[in-house]
């Protein structure tokens, strides 16, 4: 058959419109940079979604792929595999975990740990513990549970009946969670930074809280590192960093750099609930996105590359600052290691979009969380002239912007 011309006009014509892409459409990235169809070049602050910590097109990474694609694709998880075995002995090494559950995004390593919470509470017998508390602005994935575990109403809408026995509470408020842990709470969910709903960090103070009244109450703790997991704080997980062990932890997009691979980790005693039939995957534990996997852990574990991350993340939020008090444009400089937010001064509220478009337009790659924050997420081992020059290129977007208004 013949292909049409692969442009944005296409998009509309073959996809489900669930997006709405610019027209610039990358063909080929390398590093932190990214080239599109017209080749021209942008510097990659996105990363994909923090995805793509190790930059596009790592030659490590694309070495441990290959490799792996020239050996076995799948078998399905009827056979254990080596690199699914070599992913999960890496992450039990490196955390607090005794035990891996393997998915393919961040929705199903969550909706994996919130089945997995209801389910340790019935096998010891505690009916009435079914409560799941999690957190306003929470972003958890899109399946049915997590969506509604999310504390953004505008992604369940129409989508009802949800399941039940969800309760959100304001993130950062120790007082409500106090209140609200007992005897039928079956588990606390929450980000270690929020990432999509605004890149807010938990006080160190909330998330101890959340431990504590967890231990008290019989619950289990849940920390979705789905986007602060893999290095994108500064440290391997950012838990670590906070000094607040979960009883489960979900990591996925950096975990494979862009190729789809997530996990679920937990201790042993918690694990015995999802025995053969509980729960399963047919690509879960995939053995091309396992390669790549351990071979991300590898270089993102090493002390050197942990410590890059927190250099890079002064220079970046040195740079924002200056763009900020040069141009009015920022009321707060927020974030943990390299998922940094710049929340909009009240003269720019609402114009996140805008400065996106605009920053592309300049060739950098930058991304939101909701109308009032611009989020950035670049490689975590991004060179500093990259850096420089993507921030260079968004003041120019911003400069510009600040002279039509
Ligand atoms: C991106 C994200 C998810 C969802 O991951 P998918 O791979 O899109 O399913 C879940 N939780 C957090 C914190 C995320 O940032």
């Amino acid at each position: 058959m013949d292909i049409p011309e692969l442009n944005r006009a296409l998009y509309d014509q073959v996809m489900v419109p669930s997006y709405n892409p610019p027209a610039v459409m990358p063909v080929r990235g390398e590093g932190s940079r990214l080239w599109d169809q017209q080749g021209r070049e942008y510097v990659d602050l996105a990363g994909g979604i923090a995805v793509t910590a190790l930059g596009h097109a790592h030659p490590r990474l694309v070495a441990a792929l290959t490799e792996q694609a020239q050996r076995l694709w799948h078998v399905s998880n009827v056979l254990a595999t080596e690199p699914a075995l070599a992913l999960a002995a890496r992450l039990t090494g490196l955390t607090f975990a005794e035990r891996v559950y393997f998915a393919n995004s961040g929705g199903e390593a969550n909706e994996a740990a919130l089945k997995l919470a209801r389910r340790y509470a019935y096998d010891r017998g505690e009916r009435g513990r079914s409560e799941i508390i999690a957190f306003g602005q929470a972003f958890h994935g899109r399946t049915l549970f997590t969506v509604t575990a999310g504390g953004q109403p505008k992604y369940t809408e129409g989508f009802g009946p949800l399941p039940g026995g969800i309760r959100h509470l304001p993130y950062n408020d120790v007082e409500a969670l106090e209140a609200a842990v007992n005897r039928h709470t079956c588990a606390v969910l929450m980000e270690p930074v929020q990432g999509e709903g605004g890149v807010v960090p938990a006080d160190p103070e909330f998330a101890a809280a959340a431990r504590r009244l967890c231990d008290a109450h019989g619950a289990l703790l849940i920390f979705d590192e789905v986007q602060t997991g893999v290095g994108r704080t500064g440290d391997l997980y950012a838990y670590m960093g906070l000094g607040v062990e979960p009883d489960i932890l979900t990591t996925a997009k950096a975990l494979g750099n862009g190729i789809p691979v997530a996990a679920m980790l937990t201790r042993g005693a918690i694990a015995e609930s999802f025995q053969p039939g509980t729960h399963g995957s047919t690509y879960g534990g995939n053995p091309l996105a396992c390669a790549v996997a351990s071979e991300v852990i590898d270089i993102v574990s090493d002390p050197e590359v942990l410590a890059g991350v927190r250099a890079r993340s002064e220079r970046l939020r040195d740079g924002l600052a200056t763009i900020g008090a040069r141009h009015g444009c920022f009321a707060e400089v927020r974030g943990r290691g390299l998922l940094i937010g710049a929340e909009l001064a009240e003269a720019w509220k609402g114009r996140a979009r805008e400065v996106l478009q605009a920053a592309m337009g300049e060739g950098v790659m930058t991304l939101v969380a909701g109308p009032d924050v611009i989020r950035l997420a670049p490689s975590l081992i991004i060179p500093d002239e990259d850096l420089d020059a993507g921030l260079e290129r968004l003041e120019r977007a911003i400069a510009g912007l600040g002279d039509r208004s």
